[in-house]
């Protein structure tokens, strides 16, 4: 856990959000500012701060926040039609908080839209 990290945070509970899954490696959280009917942010529950820092035994964690995305898209009735999985890195890929996280964007035609 590092003190400042927001999503740390949000992990031990010090601050809140609308978590809609949790289990031992991850949970899922709405975002703040939704870019669609459906924004959720997966997060590991250890700090990782962007995709390069994962390392080769952490890789099996991306596995499991996307198994967490699909389940949670067949529950929010976007699954069928399709949405969008996204992990920003760094400053030009537009990561704005540095704790490794999944964005799971659907329930509007996404065609065209890139970020
Ligand atoms: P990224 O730009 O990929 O780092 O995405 C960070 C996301 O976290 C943005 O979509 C923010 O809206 C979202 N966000 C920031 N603070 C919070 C918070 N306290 N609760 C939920 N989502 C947040
Ligand atoms: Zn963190």
């Amino acid at each position: 856990m590092q003190q400042d990290c927001i999503f740390c945070n949000i992990v031990s509970g010090k601050i809140s959000s609308a978590i809609v899954h949790q289990d031992d490696q991850c949970i899922a959280i709405r975002d703040i500012n939704p870019q669609a009917p459906t924004h959720i942010l997966v997060l590991p529950k250890d700090h990782i701060p962007t995709l390069n820092d994962l390392t080769p035994q952490q890789v099996p964690v991306i596995s499991h926040l996307a198994q967490v995305a699909i389940g949670l898209a067949h529950k929010e009735g976007i699954a069928s039609k399709g949405y969008r999985v996204a992990i920003n890195c760094g400053e030009e890929g537009g990561q704005a908080v540095a704790h490794l996280h999944l964005h799971l964007i659907g329930g509007r035609n996404l065609s065209g839209s890139l970020g």
